[in-house]
This record gives structure tokens, C-alpha cells and sequence, in this order.
């Protein structure tokens, strides 16, 4: 087995993994040395191709759908050089004050991670896109939703020479979106950070001891380690590898025992797609997916954004089978969509586990209040898609499968709890959070407001799994401001642990 010695180890390189190791970065000059282990494979740009299932394949753990143990929901996430960041839409929120209060961690402020939030949006050329190049699913949108007096605002994106190509969750083709990959990994590795692909951490062993295998696979720049295990050791480690996997990696390393919150708390913003069918051609598949949002829902418990799905995952996600579900997938062109998501309250029982190989299992049950946002959400994204001028709206816990302009009134009766049964419809999540919640005590917390892991003083944790609750907005931008933290918390303390 070979061995490797390092200062800090960063395990995952997505939005959390990848601040952490742009902020650690000039701890190199003064000869600290740095590594980043990274699960995931770094594509070469020709093998950004844009292609559904190849990118699924290659970007995602397990091509984008992994069910949670009921099979009610499905969980997407990246495994790549740049993590999930590779396939975000790259939409850019500021956390608002609010949920930041309602955490209540003692030493966790608003101001804080809105000055570091800033630092990212600038770093990773957040703006709005002009007005000319957002396409009619999102004006269409916008439109309807000020016609009904909602508040809808235009999402902030990082792009940089965006085409519209419209395949951002498919890696984008066109470098335009600026992940970890594009941003932060190439100026840490330009000031000395090794970043090690194709290469998953196993387990903690004990202080700073971490067994690593890589491995070999057919795509992507071949990893800068020899195929096979390695044993790292580190004076001190940042675990970064999502919601899931950071969780999943400490419960098998054995860190339970003294942390009963571990794997708790999971929170998921579940998620699903209307769509409405106009009765002209729209333009929807070409053009930046994401430009609005209607948050004036939120105290109602759910958000409203724009969206367009590729045609796989748009099937999937329309109930139904046969002739009018071929029917109206021949109709892609006339489609609007919107994606609803509920704001899901983090509860103990919504976890992380591990099955009998050590691999995560995510126990999820939708809460009442979830359904009923769910409920709501789908009767309001149907009156916009009237508003908006469809002739006839799918709603996935419609008593029909196409609900038809003449019946906009009656949407109580046709769009029903009853309908609303998990399982039968199909609900998504790309938001996924918690686990190693920050807090006050180990008594329902895993680490301190600086990501340290209550009694492990070498050990961090830096990314989506660090919410102590529902975010209540796209996620990424607070993921990177907690990572800040975490590499302060341990530029200050890395040369005493
Ligand atoms: C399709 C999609 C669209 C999204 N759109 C948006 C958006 O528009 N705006 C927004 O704010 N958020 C968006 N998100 C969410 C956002 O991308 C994530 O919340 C964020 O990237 C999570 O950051 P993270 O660091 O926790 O994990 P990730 O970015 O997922 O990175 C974790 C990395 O750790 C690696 N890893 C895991 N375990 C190990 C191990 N044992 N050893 C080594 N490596 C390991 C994984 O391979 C992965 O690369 C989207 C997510 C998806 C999937
Ligand atoms: S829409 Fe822009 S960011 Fe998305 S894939 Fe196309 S070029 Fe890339």
C-alpha cells in the first residue's frame, strides 16, 4: 500500500470541498502541504459532450437518481473534479436573514455569511443575464406571475460567455459556468494544492489516518495516483463530500457513538415539475433554464422557479403512461415547466444511514406540512401557467392527466391529496442538506459554528451537510460562505492540532 503525507486533507472538491481549498491555498508558501481527494473523475473539455445519458453516467452518482430507502424520492448529486458544482444551474442566492436566525447557532451570524456570500459572488461573476437573452419559458413566467400580484425576482447567474446551450446540468459544454472546477480548484492547484481525482476515502482510522482507494476508469484525466489503496495521513482533515457521503464516511469510521446527531436532520427542499402546453411553439430548450423565482410562497412552505428539463428526465417526471404521454412529450416545444420546491423542516428521523456494506442509505418520510406545500404549490403554478396563456396544464397530482383552460376554476377538485401519494408521483431533490449539522453540543449537533466535530480537534466538516436546517433558497453560495469559515477556523489552529 502506498503512503502519503499531508497537512490538510480535503475530502471532496464541490462547493464546499472546493472554498476550502482556494482559501487554504497560500498556506503553501509558507510550506504547508495541501491535498484535495476527490471520489469523482476530471473530464477532459472534449468529453464535456452534452449528451443525456453519457453525462449522467459520468457526472453523477448513479446517473442522477438515487432513491432514498422508500423509493419516494430521488437524490441528484455530482461525484467530479468541481463536485456537484460541474452540474448546478449556477443560480446564485444570498441566504435572507431569516432562516439564518431561526438556526440559532450560538456564534453563527447573518452578517457573517453574507459578507463571505459576497466574496463568492464576486469571485464567481455573479449577475443577471440581459433581458434579450432570456427565453420565453422564463418571460412567460415572469409575466403571469406579476399579472396574479405574486413577487417573482430575476435569479443572480455565474456564467461567463454563457451560449444558451441549456445543458448546464449536464456539465456545460461551453465552460460558461463557473464552478469549483472552473474557480477555485485551478487557483488552488496554481498555488500548490494537489487535487487527487478517481479517489475515495474509505475511512477515518483513528487521528489524521484516512484509507483511500482509486480508482480506474475508462473516461476522464487519469488520476495522479497509482490505481489501487493508499494510507493518508493528515494533521488535520475537512470532510467535504456532501450531504450524503460526509455523513455516510464518518458513521463508518465510527464516530456515532459520540455523536448521536450524525446522519440526522437530513433536509432535501423535495422537488417536482409541472408543465403547461401552449398552443404555439415557445422557445424553451435553448437559453439560459433558470431566470426567475417567485418566493411568495415561502411562509406558505414552498418556492416556485423556472426550469427545462431534458427530455429524459421530463418524461420521468410526467405521470402516466402510453399514448397521451407520448403524445405530449411530441409536444416539447410548446412546453413551459416550473419546479416547485418545499421548504422541508429538518427532523431527527430524516437521516443518513449505512447498509450492511457501509454504503449511505437516506431514510426520508414527507412530513404533512410538506404535502400540503406540495399540494398548494401545484394549484398555484397552475393558475400561472393560465396566466401565462396554456391551453392545458400536467400537474402530477392531477385526478387528469392534462387539465384543460375551460376547467381553471375548478382546480380544487382536480389537482387532490388523494392524487398526492409518494411513491406514485415522482418527487426529486437537488438540494440535499444536514447531517452533520452545526450547533451548540454533540447532544443534537456534529460540529461547532466553525465546522470543528464537538471533541475531534483535527477533524472539519466544510459543506452541504452543515445545515442545521432548511436553507430556503438555492443552497450553494451559503455552502461556500460556511467553507470560508472553516478554512479560518483552521488557518488560525492547523499548526497546533
Ligand atoms: C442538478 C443540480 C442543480 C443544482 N442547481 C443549483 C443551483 O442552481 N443553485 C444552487 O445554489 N445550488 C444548486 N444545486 C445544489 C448545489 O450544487 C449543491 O448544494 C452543492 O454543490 C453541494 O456542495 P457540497 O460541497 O456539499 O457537495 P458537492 O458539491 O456535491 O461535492 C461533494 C464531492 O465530494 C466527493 N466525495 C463524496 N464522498 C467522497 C469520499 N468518500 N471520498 C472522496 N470524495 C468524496 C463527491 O464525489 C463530490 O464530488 C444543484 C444541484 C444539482 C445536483
Ligand atoms: S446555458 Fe450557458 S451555462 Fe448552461 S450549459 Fe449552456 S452555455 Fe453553459
Amino acid at each position: 500500500m502506498r503512503e502519503h503525507t499531508f497537512d490538510i486533507v480535503i475530502i471532496g472538491s464541490g462547493a464546499g470541498g472546493g472554498a476550502a481549498a482556494k482559501e487554504l491555498a497560500p498556506l503553501c508558501r509558507e510550506g504547508a502541504r495541501i491535498a484535495v481527494l476527490e471520489w469523482g473523475p476530471r473530464l477532459a473539455e472534449h468529453e464535456y459532450t452534452g449528451r443525456e445519458t453519457e453525462m449522467a453516467g459520468r457526472l453523477y452518482f448513479e446517473s442522477g437518481g438515487v432513491f432514498t430507502r422508500d423509493r419516494t424520492m430521488t437524490l441528484a448529486f455530482g461525484r467530479a473534479y468541481g463536485g456537484s458544482t460541474v452540474v448546478y444551474t449556477g443560480t446564485s442566492l444570498m441566504i435572507p436573514e431569516r432562516p439564518v436566525k431561526r438556526w440559532g447557532v450560538p456564534g453563527l451570524t447573518w452578517e457573517d455569511l453574507r459578507r463571505r456570500s459576497l466574496k463568492y459572488i464576486r469571485e464567481n461573476n455573479v449577475h443577471l443575464l440581459e433581458e434579450e437573452r432570456l427565453n420565453d419559458n422564463n418571460r412567460l413566467f415572469q409575466a403571469a406571475c406579476e399579472r396574479l400580484g405574486f413577487r417573482v425576482e430575476q435569479f443572480p447567474i455565474n456564467v461567463k460567455g454563457c451560449k444558451g446551450a441549456g445543458l448546464c446540468n449536464l456539465g456545460c459544454p461551453n465552460a460558461a459556468k463557473q464552478g469549483t472546477h472552473r474557480v477555485q480548484l485551478p487557483a488552488a492547484e496554481a498555488q500548490g494544492v494537489q487535487v487527487i481525482t478517481n479517489c475515495k476515502v474509505q475511512r477515518i482510522e483513528g487521528r489524521g489516518v484516512l484509507r483511500a482507494v482509486v480508482e480506474e476508469r475508462s473516461f476522464g484525466l487519469p488520476s495522479p495516483w497509482e490505481p489501487g489503496e493508499h494510507l493518508v495521513r493528515a494533521r488535520v482533515v475537512i470532510v467535504a463530500g456532501g450531504a450524503v457521503h460526509s455523513p455516510a464516511l464518518l458513521l463508518r469510521s465510527g464516530l456515532g457513538r459520540q455523536l448521536p446527531a450524525l446522519g440526522r436532520y437530513f433536509t432535501a427542499h423535495p422537488a417536482l415539475i409541472l408543465v403547461g402546453e401552449h398552443p404555439r411553439s415557445i422557445t424553451n430548450y435553448y437559453g439560459h433554464p433558470k431566470s426567475f423565482y417567485c418566493d411568495h410562497f415561502a411562509e406558505r412552505g414552498f418556492l416556485l422557479e423556472t426550469c427545462m428539463y431534458f427530455p429524459f428526465v421530463t418524461a420521468k417526471n410526467l405521470i402516466g403512461f402510453g399514448e397521451e404521454h407520448a403524445q405530449l412529450m411530441h409536444r416539447m416545444d410548446r412546453l413551459q415547466m416550473i419546479l416547485v420546491l418545499a421548504l422541508d423542516e429538518a427532523l431527527p428521523d430524516n437521516r443518513v444511514t449505512l447498509d450492511r456494506a457501509g454504503e449511505p442509505v437516506v431514510e426520508y418520510r414527507f412530513s404533512e406540512p410538506v404535502l400540503e406545500a406540495l399540494l398548494e404549490s401545484m394549484k398555484v403554478s397552475a393558475r400561472i401557467f393560465f396566466a401565462a396563456g396554456a391551453q392545458r396544464v400536467h400537474a402530477p397530482a392531477g385526478e387528469k392527466f392534462l387539465i384543460e383552460r375551460h376547467e381553471q376554476d375548478h382546480l380544487d377538485e382536480l389537482i387532490t391529496r388523494r392524487r398526492l401519494q409518494p411513491g406514485r408521483i415522482s418527487i426529486a431533490s437537488a438540494h440535499l442538506m444536514g447531517g452533520c449539522r452545526m450547533g451548540a453540543s454533540p447532544a443534537d449537533s456534529v460540529t461547532d459554528s466553525w465546522g470543528q466535530v464537538h471533541g475531534v480537534p483535527w477533524l472539519y466538516v466544510a459543506d452541504s451537510s452543515l445545515f442545521p436546517n432548511c436553507a430556503e433558497i438555492n443552497p450553494y453560495v451559503t455552502i461556500m460562505a460556511f467553507a470560508d469559515r472553516v478554512a479560518e477556523a483552521v488557518r488560525a489552529r492547523w499548526r497546533e492540532v
